[in-house]
């Protein structure tokens, strides 16, 4: 018998699970630990809510937790209630799934400033995660900026633009639609270091934004490169960037029939974040792409704003005892191993990139490596106590482990307290969580 120790219960974590059991069918048992007493990771904190096509994926990972030699084991954090070396000698392999939860720091002054938040934390209060559920963003000034151009920038955007009635049919939190509704914005800048040939947005999030009930894109003519420049570009960014153009074509008349405008800001580096007691505005310089990289031009311009919200990119959070690659932002690692027994996957390997689907064959990869070091003899020869072990010790530390079945009760108890028009209405505080198991 193989026992797998798999810490993270996102993507990553359930493909990781499902190759495992592929891999060595009865062979193998797989413990897959969660921080919070809820599965799914990004799917449930991460995935825009009126997504709910893309959320419709963890329907396959629960088809792999429901099977006899996966578990879930929820409400423990690895690194504080049990140590990444006590589970190495427990289990046979442990995985390190944890994603990349934390925002990218931008290191300009003011980031501080209240009004200015991270994705991270701006997707996780709109997606009610117990960490960020607090967040209670004013939305009572007239312009937001959102800087990056990757689809968590469009995700932020479209969530500030729709209306009430937008969100039907999404698990949007009921914290975050009040919020919303109370919402005075009247512009979205969303800010691009480079140019339109160097966004990171896909074609379908963009187009998005052209079917909005109260908002309009608008981009400026003069930004976008020579038509026939499109040509050289990979087949999906031609389409983004074909989006662009027919954002670029909107009459001016438009902007008249829609509140909200959603204006893109190209060749824009953020140089600081204004105001004293909360966030004024925003210092911004004019840049040129030269080989691909955004050149300072000196010409610095102000943005008055009463939000920003930085979708930069993320990093992953450390473990006690795991080394840590500081420049990337992740484990360090040669190609999923850590260490003997020690591997990642996913963003934790490789950095927060991809969709959804790129963490199959990472999955797959990491158990590849896995059988190999075991083949190898790197991994001793079995007689680990896996699962009994962590239940001995989770008994002596009084750890409240919350299973795949309680996860099952508390999701019944989220249906059951949607609103008419919503799937789930989901819990953001974890003692009511642990509550909701009780039925
Ligand atoms: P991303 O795609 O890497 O985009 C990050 C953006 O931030 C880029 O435009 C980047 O510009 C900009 N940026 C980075 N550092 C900056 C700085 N210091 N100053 C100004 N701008 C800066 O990251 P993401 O949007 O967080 O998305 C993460 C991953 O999740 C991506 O793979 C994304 O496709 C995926 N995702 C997918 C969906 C979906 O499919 N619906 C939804 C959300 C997220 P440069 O290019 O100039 O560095």
């Amino acid at each position: 018998m193989r026992h797998i120790a798999i810490i993270g219960s996102g993507p990553a974590g359930y493909y990781t699970a499902e190759a495992a059991q592929k891999q060595w069918g009865d062979e193998v048992r797989v413990d897959i630990f969660d921080m919070l007493p809820v599965p799914y990771g990004l799917i449930r904190s991460g995935v825009a809510p009126d997504h709910q096509s893309i959320k419709g994926v963890s329907r396959r990972y629960e088809a792999t937790a429901l099977s006899d030699n996966v578990r879930f084991v929820g409400n423990v954090m690895i690194g504080k209630d049990v140590s990444v070396p006590e589970l190495q000698g427990l289990y046979d392999a442990v995985v390190l799934a944890t994603g990349a939860p934390h925002d990218r720091k931008m290191d300009l002054p003011g980031e501080n400033l209240p009004g200015v938040y991270g994705s991270a934390a701006f997707v996780g209060w709109y997606n009610g995660h117990p960490m960020f559920a607090g967040l209670d963003p004013d939305l009572s000034g007239d312009t937001a900026v959102v800087i990056g151009m990757g689809n968590v920038a469009l995700d932020v955007t479209r969530i500030l633009a729709k209306t009430r009635e937008e969100f039907a049919g999404s698990d949007i939190v009921a914290h975050a639609l009040d919020v919303l509704q109370t919402s005075k914005l009247r512009k979205i800048v969303i800010l691009g270091r480079r140019g339109p040939h160097q966004i990171m947005m896909t074609p379908k999030e963009l187009g998005e934004l052209s079917h909005l009930t109260r908002a309009a894109p608008r981009v400026d003519p003069l930004d976008l490169p020579e038509e026939g420049e499109d040509a050289f570009l990979e087949p999906g960014l031609r389409k983004s960037v074909s989006h662009l153009r027919s954002f670029a074509a909107i009459p001016e008349s438009h902007y008249g029939d829609t509140p909200i405008e959603v204006e893109f800001d190209f060749f824009a580096s953020p140089k600081a974040i204004l105001g004293t007691d909360k966030v004024e505005g925003i210092e911004v310089e004019r840049t040129k792409v030269e080989a691909g990289r955004a050149v300072g031009t000196g010409d610095t311009y102000t943005i008055p704003a009463g939000l920003i919200v930085c979708c930069i990119g993320y990093q992953t959070s450390r473990i006690p005892d795991v080394p840590f690659d500081e420049r990337a932002g992740r484990f360090a690692n040669d190609e999923g191993r850590i260490l003997p027994g020690l591997y990642c996957v996913g963003w934790a390997r490789r950095g927060p990139s991809g969709t959804i689907g790129t963490n199959r064959p990472d999955g797959f990869s990491v158990i590849e490596k896995i059988g190999e070091d075991i083949a190898a003899g790197i991994l001793g020869h079995g007689g680990k106590q896996g699962r009994a072990g962590f239940d001995e010790l989770a008994a002596a530390r009084g750890l409240d482990v919350v299973t795949f079945r309680d996860w099952k009760k508390i999701e019944a108890e989220e249906e059951r307290r949607a609103r008419d028009d919503a799937p789930r209405e989901k819990f953001v505080v974890v003692d009511e969580m642990i509550r909701a198991r009780e039925g």
